[in-house]
């Protein structure tokens, strides 16, 4: 396991996978009834931008830097940017936060859960997994798992609310995990079928991505609905972009997101290359 997310912190990938997340979160809340959210690769949960790692690949300014600085963002990306600004005062303690740290998801998601609501996170890495649980110490909203995210799958589903948000984002270094998640896929929705499940993957080469695709449609009896944002043409070998897949999103997502989504290509993209699209498979 040599990935680092550390390396990667706010990187317009995150931004992406970020907003969906907002997205989902947010209308898990429009109704009263409590839900779980599950992180199976949850990273250290907080990145600070002035480290030596993000400071090597300065990946953070096509990302976070590109979109925080918008007088007029939509308000999906509102909310979202609100959670960065409110992690970023809480451990400056300034009132006027100003970027410096940048949460990971199972932080952004802590900042939007109501009190009845709680997450899982499961992250294999031992430092990771050691830094995350740092960051949620005294959390009883909060249970950390030192466990491969795809096992949390099968030891977590279905959880007892019957309301729950997936998110699957593993880090691509094994060319086998598209293979991988599809295949855990429908063991997961054996046990939790109504669960909202939302997959990040790279977008490198557009073969594997519709591959990928025809996989899910072929072994998933469900709504799937996939956005892809591409910020370079398409160069092989090369992250291009990445994109999300929701399985069972919930009502008026695809809608709202659309929106947000194209605001942030705009907002993202290297002179104009790349595009944005989704539609249900
Ligand atoms: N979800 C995080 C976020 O958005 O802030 C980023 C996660 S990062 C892309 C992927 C993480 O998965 C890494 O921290 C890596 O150590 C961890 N990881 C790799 N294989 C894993 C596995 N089988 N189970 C759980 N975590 C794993």
């Amino acid at each position: 396991m040599n990935y680092l997310h550390s390396y990667h912190a706010g990187n317009f990938c995150d931004v992406v996978k970020h907003i969906c997340l907002t997205g989902l979160l947010e209308s898990m809340m429009r109704k009263p009834t409590p839900f779980c959210y599950i992180d199976t690769h949850a990273g250290g949960g907080c990145y600070d931008l002035f480290s030596e790692f993000s400071d090597k690949t300065k990946e953070y300014e096509n990302g976070i830097e590109k979109i925080i600085q918008h007088d007029n963002p939509p308000p999906l990306i509102k909310k979202y940017l609100e959670c960065v600004h409110q992690v970023n005062s809480r451990l400056t303690h300034a009132k006027i936060s100003s970027l410096r740290y940048y949460p990971g998801s199972p932080m952004l998601a802590r900042q939007l859960l109501r009190e009845n609501d709680r997450a899982i996170a499961c992250e294999l890495h031992p430092n990771e997994y050691q830094t995350l649980k740092q960051n949620f110490l005294g959390d009883y909203q909060v249970a950390i798992h030192h466990m491969d995210g795809f096992h949390g799958l099968k030891a977590f589903l279905p959880p007892a609310e019957k309301r729950g948000v997936v998110l699957i984002d593993p880090p691509y270094e094994d060319p086998d995990e598209f293979s991988r998640i599809a295949r855990q896929l429908p063991i997961a929705l054996k046990r939790f079928e109504s669960g909202v499940y939302a997959i990040w993957y790279p977008i490198k080469e557009q073969s594997h991505v519709d591959t990928f695709y025809k996989t899910l449609k072929q072994s998933i009896d469900k709504p799937i609905f996939a956005m892809e944002l591409t910020i370079y043409p398409d160069i092989p070998q090369h992250l291009n972009g990445c994109g999300m897949a929701v399985i069972n999103p919930p009502w008026q997502f695809d809608e709202i997101i659309k929106k947000n989504l194209l605001w942030a290509w705009n907002a993202l993209s290297i002179n104009g290359q790349g595009k944005f699209q989704a539609e249900y498979l």
